[in-house]
């Protein structure tokens, strides 16, 4: 029997704890109300603060007749698919919130000069942020001069509950994995992206949709799912490294097992490789905006046919080390760090996933729809569309950040807590499980085995998703990838090993993981089109009739609705 081990009150939950979560925590905390972070694994923590990168980079806009610039760079990165209410704020205010990064802890440094960023046809301003274990030293200082700002590290948020229709609570697992129930006014949802789903990503194991499903449960809409980006990364000499898309302007050749050139026979008429490859040197993620989309299109093709995850060798000219501007010395030092020499080592490269550009669908105050409920950071779609313009992403936790902040404050002053009985939240957690229909009840059923299946269902997931959810998608890959997690689902009975405690984050992030796939990829089934990160190898051309956004959002029985809207 499920027991609710204990209860805790406070005004607002925080769920997170990268830079959006800390950002919104600590305006919130500044105007005396309480606050709780909940965070999956340590204080600062996620995409904001992984280890496996030396520093982030924010865009912000150089001066003002630079806004209107800055607009169109976004308006022509996104295809038609991103938010201009949310774009205008961001070019607004992003000149202001950058000053707050030392108020949180968080260590920055303009660039000398300006650069362009990612996608961005024009150079600006570009804050680097670096020095996690700094970071995370000075947001511990700072957080623990609040009394009324709480954490809970190593703490899973699985659901949240609504009375009268608004935000009245929540059930997390705590570090011991017992069920603690919440009573609040209001939920910040700062959980960030979802790139784990994917067998090969650039994120830390906690970034992992978590919070897209709390959303849609909640009754909150996720729009854009389709719209992910995919980066090349080093699968050797060190795996999971961070490339440097920019070294490819120095690239001879991407070479295949068998020593042929990855491009030979896949360029059309009139693009050279070399071309091409300069064109790939000027952007890290995969987009069908560019002629380079060749390059990661053959790699993904050639990984699907050849069930070949060891990546394409790249052979370097030697200019590469003569090079001695910043951007080239500091990343092929920070590889040096690692062991890597470009021209010494054999390495070899694959698409990985990196950064959700759709999520939560929210207003300019981060509201999701639900009354009470905010989503910001990666979690929500923001001023991203089909492509992802870099440095904003970062500078967008802290803009929307501080609006869900003032947002929720006024709020706040309306908003009551209600009393939810443990019976209750008994109830609300027994639906959210399921009932389950005793399929992976068998006679042979042990702790061990239990555990065994949720692994490999967790794993297995992953893999059909980087196969078939990845740079290369098409109707035939999709419908299969469906089936075989359909298959997965038939065989788990989540509230039955939910009952088993050691192993309850396991189930939790299982059942997740099998609704936010199954969501992606009828996502990317309904946009038969190509568009920006999204391509389909059977409608490779972008087609007018998409140009709008797709919404999915949940019915009170479950069921999933996938809706094209002018929104
Ligand atoms: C390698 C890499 C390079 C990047 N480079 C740039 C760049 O140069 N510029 C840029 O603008 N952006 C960049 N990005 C993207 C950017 O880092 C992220 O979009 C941004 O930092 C996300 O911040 P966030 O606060 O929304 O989420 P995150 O920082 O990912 O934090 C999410 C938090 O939520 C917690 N969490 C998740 N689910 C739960 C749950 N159910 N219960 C409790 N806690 C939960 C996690 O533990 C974590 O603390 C990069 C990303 C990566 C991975």
């Amino acid at each position: 029997m499920l027991e609710i081990s204990r209860k805790i009150k406070t005004d607002v939950l925080v769920v997170g704890s990268g830079l959006a979560g800390i950002k919104v925590a600590k305006e919130l905390a500044d105007q005396g109300h309480e606050v709780l972070l909940a965070t999956k694994m340590k204080l600062a923590s996620g995409s904001s603060f992984y280890p496996l990168k030396a520093s982030l980079g924010t865009q912000v806009t150089s001066s003002n007749s630079d806004k209107h610039v800055f607009l169109a760079d976004i308006t022509a990165s996104s295809r038609g698919m991103h938010r201009q209410d949310l774009a205008e704020v961001y070019v607004d205010e992003i000149q202001d919130r950058v000053k707050e990064y030392s108020d949180i802890g968080v260590v920055s440094k303009k660039l000398e000069g300006e650069r362009k960023a990612c996608f961005a046809e024009h150079p600006r301003d570009i804050y680097l942020l670096s020095d996690w274990d700094q970071i995370r030293e000075n947001v511990s200082g700072i957080f623990g001069r609040y009394e009324n700002l709480a954490v809970l590290e190593r703490t899973v948020v699985i659901s949240l509950i609504k009375k009268e229709n608004r935000i009245a609570g929540a059930l997390m697992l705590d570090q011991f994995n017992q069920v603690v129930l919440v009573e609040c006014k209001a939920a910040v949802l700062a959980t960030g992206g979802f790139g784990s789903i994917y067998k090969h990503n650039l994120n830390p194991n906690d970034v992992d949709g978590s919070g897209h499903i709390l959303a849609l449960e909640a009754g909150a809409r996720l729009v854009n799912m389709e719209f992910i980006q995919f980066i090349p990364g080093i699968t050797s000499p060190r795996y999971k490294t961070l490339f440097g898309e920019h070294t490819l302007a120095y690239c001879r050749d991407i070479v295949k097992d068998s020593g042929e050139s990855l491009l030979d026979g896949v360029l059309p008429a009139g693009l050279a490789k070399k071309e091409c490859l300069d064109i790939r040197s000027t952007h890290g993620p995969f987009t069908d905006s560019l002629e380079s989309k060749y390059v990661d299109i053959a790699m993904m093709k050639e990984i699907i046919a050849a069930k070949n995850e060891k990546g394409f060798k790249l052979v370097f000219h030697k200019e590469l080390y003569e090079n001695e501007e910043e951007f080239y010395t500091v990343y092929l030092n920070w590889l040096k760090t690692k062991g890597i020499d470009m021209l010494k080592d054999e390495v070899r490269i694959a698409p990985f996933a990196h950064a959700s550009n759709g999520g939560v669908h929210i207003d300019p105050y981060g509201r999701s729809g639900v009354p009470g409920l905010y989503a910001i950071g990666e979690l929500s779609c923001n001023i991203e569309g089909a492509n992802r313009l870099g440095g904003n992403s970062t500078g967008a936790c802290m803009v929307f950040g501080k609006r869900a902040a003032a947002d929720c404050i006024r709020y706040l002053a309306k908003a009551r807590l209600c009393a939810i009985s443990d019976q209750d939240a008994k109830r609300h957690l027994k639906t959210v499980l399921g009932n389950g229909d005793g399929n992976s009840v068998g006679e042979n059923s042990s702790p061990e085995s239990d555990k065994e299946q949720l692994h490999q269902t967790i794993e297995k997931i992953r893999e059909i998703l980087w196969y078939s959810g990845n740079v290369v998608r098409s109707e035939k890959q999709l419908l299969a990838a469906l089936e075989k997690i359909a298959e997965l689902q038939s065989k788990m009975d989540i509230s039955r090993l939910f009952e088993q405690q050691e192993t309850r984050k396991m189930v939790i992030k299982a059942k997740n993981f099998m609704e936010l796939s199954q969501l992606l990829l009828r996502a990317m089934l309904e946009r038969k089109e190509s568009r920006g990160a999204h391509y389909r190898e059977d409608y490779p051309a972008e087609n007018p009739a998409f140009s709008k956004r797709l919404f999915i959002s949940r019915n009170p029985a479950g069921t999933l609705s996938l809706e094209f809207l002018d929104q």
